[in-house]
């Protein structure tokens, strides 16, 4: 019987972007990147901010969609809205107008509750500043995040810590931790409950140099073995060369949006 290869993505739901073919060339002979389906999309999303009399446009017209199992670097000056873009995708603020969608589900349109359990379930966060909790272990901070969700949460909390090679620093404090390692924690802590979506803020906006490759390997690794979807803020362009897509961002517009040819492996990155 003649094999059937299709190319849609709904038609085979176990398609997943580790499980895709490599990009096929198109007639100018670029390669289109083939991850998986639309997951993050932005359809003319605005975020106006009102200060006393002053608006201040934080994004305009935004028009950007997210695959799933991409890792997206942001890029764009001091006030361009990275960070906006982040909280929005975060269901930590909401849009101003236009439409914003993750799985095919408007999460501009969700409550109070509605956006807490999108937020507990879809999403991991990781900040420029780490923000553990000084008084908990790294293995407490990481159980910390799993208990509002589940009940048995110690392996689950040592297996995080694992993926991010810091088993052995399970009982430590984050004062006795280095940032790098500290930054560890906070990965562990946002890839615990295995949310579809992690988004990096500056992640490593503190850190030198090769605790910062350090910090972007467990990421990528965390991209590639596990699929999930990253988003990543930086102001170093370095880090777009990772990347499968870079978007800049110019006075909360997107200014450009530039396919990897060929994402490099972490280490490789030099600034
Ligand atoms: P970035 O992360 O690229 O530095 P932000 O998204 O933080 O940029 O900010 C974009 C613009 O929106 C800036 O002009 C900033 O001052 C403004 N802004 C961000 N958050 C708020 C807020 N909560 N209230 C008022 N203005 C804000
Ligand atoms: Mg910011």
């Amino acid at each position: 019987m003649e094999e059937i290869v299709s190319l849609s993505d709904e038609a085979d739901p176990r398609n997943t972007p580790t499980q895709r073919e490599e990009g096929s060339g198109t007639a100018d002979g670029r390669v289109v990147e083939s991850k998986g389906k639309d997951l993050i999309v932005f359809d003319k999303v605005s975020k106006v901010y009102y200060m006393g009399e002053v608006e201040v446009a934080a994004l305009r017209d935004v028009d950007l969609a997210v695959r799933e199992g991409e890792f997206i670097v942001i890029l764009g000056p001091s006030g361009s809205g990275k960070t906006t873009l982040l909280n929005l995708i975060g269901g930590m603020d909401t849009v101003t107008s236009g439409r914003l969608t993750v799985n095919g589900r408007d999460i501009s349109g969700l409550d109070t509750r509605g956006l807490t359990d999108y937020r507990r379930t879809q999403i991991g966060f990781i900040f420029q500043f780490f923000n553990l909790i000084p008084t908990l272990t790294a293995l407490e901070n990481v159980e910390f995040a799993l208990e509002l969700v589940e009940r048995d949460t110690r392996e689950k909390s040592l297996r995080a810590l694992e993926m991010v090679g810091l088993a052995e620093r399970a009982h430590h404090f984050p004062s006795q931790l280095s940032g790098g390692e500290q930054q560890r924690v906070a990965i562990a802590r946002a890839i615990v409950k295995s949310p579809p979506i992690l988004l990096c803020d500056e992640p490593t906006g503190e850190l030198d140099y090769e605790t910062g490759i350090n910090v972007l390997k467990v990421m990528q690794r965390i991209n590639r073995e596990n699929g999930q979807t990253i988003i990543l803020v930086t102001h170093n362009s370095a880090i777009a060369e990772m990347s499968d897509r870079t978007i800049r961002l110019h006075s909360g517009e997107v200014a450009e949006v530039i396919e990897t040819q060929t994402p490099k492996d972490a280490e490789e990155l030099v600034w």
